[in-house]
């Protein structure tokens, strides 16, 4: 288990998941995904192939908060699933 591995709890998620979704309906997210630009590849996409990323994933105790969340293309999204955006010391 890694060590700097904090303790979310599922009302966390919840909570979490619930802003997320509040934020998705901002114009400020709406803005953002008609930019059309994926944070990690930087490639062009369709506003509707960009999904909510979260930087910090959720259960790694990130918040749904504009500084955390980017829009992110599918194929970016699931090949970060279960990594950090920070290196881990392996
Ligand atoms: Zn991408």
């Amino acid at each position: 288990m890694a060590p700097f591995l904090v303790e979310v709890t599922e009302e966390d998620i919840r909570r979490e998941r619930r802003k997320a979704r509040d934020l998705r309906a901002t114009q400020w997210w709406k803005r953002k995904r008609a930019a059309g630009v994926c944070h990690h590849c930087g490639g062009a996409f369709a506003a509707r192939e960009l999904t909510m990323d979260h930087l910090v994933p959720i259960i790694r105790g990130g918040k749904s908060t504009k500084g955390n969340v980017v829009p992110s293309c599918k194929p970016c999204n699931s090949a970060r699933k279960h990594d950090l955006p920070f290196p881990t010391a392996s």
